[in-house]
């Protein structure tokens, strides 16, 4: 396991971190059969570490499989990590017993991929973006109501929509009335899980422009988990590429955009379309496929397809380090040669 340290935003003259994630592992191991060999251990993520400040969007980026969406639901322990540590306002949530963890979600939000599937079919939409405020308890049932049709508004939504059920809505209202529901407890933070990526391209806009509205009204942090590389430029303040459940770059969006360094990252970049074709970069193409998180291959994790590799890489894992960049800007990155 690397021993990745803590990076990203720890410049005096940045705004106070909310959420500091140090060392987080998850492992699954899977069942052994009777006199069967030991099966292998997944290592979904393995020793991640980033922050993330009030009202900033740090997205996760990287392929399928590589642990970001596994490193977001660490984070909201709806996947319970195998070991690290979550600091909320300095509160490690890993050491929260049930109780003390079902009060502290209030803090804590997720909007799904899948709108449709994380909306009860049975419940109309206005007892959808009300339960939240039921269960803690918030408020009289008027002030709830109230509270409801304030949230329509927030989101978009015409206060006669509370009334529709969630199939009479379109996948863009839908993940309105997602966003509406995870707003309703005023949280820290919000865990987006590929947000848009089930919607149509003319209304991925519209939802994304929304949530960067309502992140300068709230001051929201958003942890973004996204594949769609034309999104996250839009939306986030830095980013972070994980490769088979290791972070090898964090910056902020801009220098990554245009100084990628990890030779990954220029990977993952050279395939992203371009909206101007004049700007297009020549794309890198990888040799062999993702090594299974099962049998992660020692050293770099990145070798067994880096045309960068180098001995040293077989043998010995690269660690996060700060590299040298223009005042203000962040860039930190897990490679020997670069
Ligand atoms: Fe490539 Fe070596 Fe850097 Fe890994 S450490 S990305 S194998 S050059």
């Amino acid at each position: 396991m690397s021993s990745a340290p803590t990076s990203g935003v720890l410049h005096a003259s940045d705004p106070p971190v909310l959420l500091e994630v140090r060392s987080l592992v998850k492992h699954y191991t899977g069942q052994r059969r009777w006199f069967g060999p030991q099966p292998p251990v997944v290592q979904a993520v393995d020793g991640v570490s980033f922050t993330l400040s009030r009202g900033e969007t740090l997205a996760l980026v990287g392929e399928s499989g590589c642990g970001k969406t596994t490193t977001a639901k660490s984070v909201l322990r709806l996947v319970e990590p195998t070991s690290g540590q979550v600091l909320l306002e300095g509160v490690d949530l890993l050491g929260l017993d049930a109780e003390q963890m079902r009060l502290r979600r209030r803090d804590l939000q997720i909007i799904f991929q899948d709108p449709y599937a994380s909306l009860s079919p049975r419940l109309d939409a206005g007892t959808i973006v009300g339960e939240p405020l039921r269960n803690f308890g918030i408020a009289s049932r008027s002030e709830r109501e109230a509270q409801v049709v304030e949230l329509f508004a927030k989101v978009g939504l015409r206060p006669e929509a509370m009334r529709k059920y969630p199939h009479e809505f379109s996948g863009g209202q839908r993940q309105r009335l997602g966003i509406a529901r995870a707003l309703a407890l005023k949280p820290k933070l919000i865990v987006c899980d590929e947000p848009v990526s089930a919607l149509d391209v003319s209304v991925q806009a519209q939802v994304i422009n929304l949530l960067a509205d309502l992140q300068q009204e709230f001051g929201i942090a958003y942890l973004f988990v996204a594949h769609d590389l034309a999104v996250v430029r839009h939306i986030s303040h830095r980013v972070a590429v994980m490769y088979l459940g290791r972070i090898v770059e964090i910056a902020d969006r801009d220098t990554l955009f245009a100084q990628p360094l990890h030779p990954y990252t220029r990977v993952l970049l050279s395939a992203a379309p371009v909206p101007d074709p004049r700007r297009a970069t020549q794309r890198i193409l990888l040799e062999g496929e993702p090594p299974s998180p099962a049998r992660p291959p020692a050293g770099c994790r990145f070798h067994t397809r880096c045309p960068q590799a180098q001995p040293v890489c077989r043998e010995t894992s690269p660690n996060l380090t700060e590299r040298a960049t223009a005042p203000g800007r962040t860039h930190w990155l897990a490679c020997h040669v670069i």
